[in-house]
């Protein structure tokens, strides 16, 4: 049964901890052809480790959404505050992993370069980001390529370039734009699980953007589930699979089926404009 996990928007509001707070976002798009509403009203927090997916569908505001958190774009109204600081540019405790990582990465540095160019930026010296990078490669499982250009790997690992650079950062936040959404299923499953190993491993907080249902219950402690434009956070549930989450094993599991049922359920409603108040597993 579900109505018990289900978290109101008012429990969320109520989290004074909150390390990640969205206030009443919204963001019109002023074009030549007019204004696009792409985001309408969104609240909700993030505490400190933790790792919520958000999920909605394509055109729902989530790139949108993600740009105002991170600093790169300013919203129209509405507040990201940021350990209770409000945000108004790129914010040195926060990293982005797009979607497209072909585009993230340079192709004339090697791999250990494009790991090492934030550290750079920031003022680091040479002693000081070594073992950043190291640690970060090894974490990604590329301790083996560091001299390799991006354009040498695979897809996937291309992608691992781009995570290793977002965590030699040490961000306390990490915002994630559907970042798998290109590659294979196999290694989008094996990203997934890197994903969860480096949460754990760094104790970084995670926003991890998605519209693949499943992947948002597979992943999260908490799916928060965006309507269609215009948009609102549609339902903010808690994701009670065990910690410990194998990709046959927990995706095998009953619960698993319900939560995704559910969160089907629930963006087939948005689409339709409406919100289900009381739901039966
Ligand atoms: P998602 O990432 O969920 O697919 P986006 O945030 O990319 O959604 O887009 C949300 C809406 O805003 C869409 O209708 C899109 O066409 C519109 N949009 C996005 N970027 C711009 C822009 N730079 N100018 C005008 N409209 C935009
Ligand atoms: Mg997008």
């Amino acid at each position: 049964m579900l109505p018990e996990q289900t978290v109101t928007n008012d429990q969320l509001q109520s989290h004074a901890d909150a390390l990640l707070s969205v206030r009443s976002l919204k963001k019109v798009y002023r074009t030549d052809a007019g204004s696009v509403e792409a985001v309408r009203d969104l609240t909700f927090d993030l505490r400190p480790g933790e790792l919520a997916c958000l999920v909605g569908p394509s055109g729902s505001g989530k790139t949108t959404l993600l740009k105002c958190i991170a600093g790169l774009m300013a919203p129209t109204s509405g507040e990201v505050l940021l350990d209770g600081k409000r945000v108004d540019g790129p914010p040195k405790k926060m990293a982005v992993v797009f979607q497209e990582y072909g585009r993230s990465l340079f192709p004339w540095m090697r791999v250990a370069e494009n790991v090492e160019l934030p550290l750079r930026n920031r003022g680091m010296s040479k002693a000081e980001r070594g073992p950043l990078v190291a640690a970060a490669l090894e974490a990604v499982g590329l301790s083996h390529v560091p001299r390799s250009y991006p354009w040498q790997l695979s897809g996937g690992m291309q992608q691992r370039v781009a995570i290793a650079r977002a965590i030699a950062y040490q961000p306390e936040v990490l915002l994630m734009d559907e970042p798998f959404a290109a590659v294979d299923a196999q290694t989008r499953a094996d990203l997934e699980d890197l994903i969860r190993k480096i949460w754990r491993d760094f104790g970084v907080t995670i926003l991890f953007v998605t519209h693949d249902i499943d992947e948002s219950v597979y992943l999260g402690q908490r799916v928060i589930i965006l309507s269609s434009s215009p948009t609102v956070v549609q339902e903010d549930i808690l994701i009670d699979l065990p910690e410990r989450r194998d990709q046959l094993e927990t995706r095998a599991l009953p619960r698993f089926t319900e939560l995704r049922h559910h969160v089907y359920e629930q963006i087939q409603l948005a689409k339709q404009g409406h919100r289900k108040t009381t739901v039966d597993g």
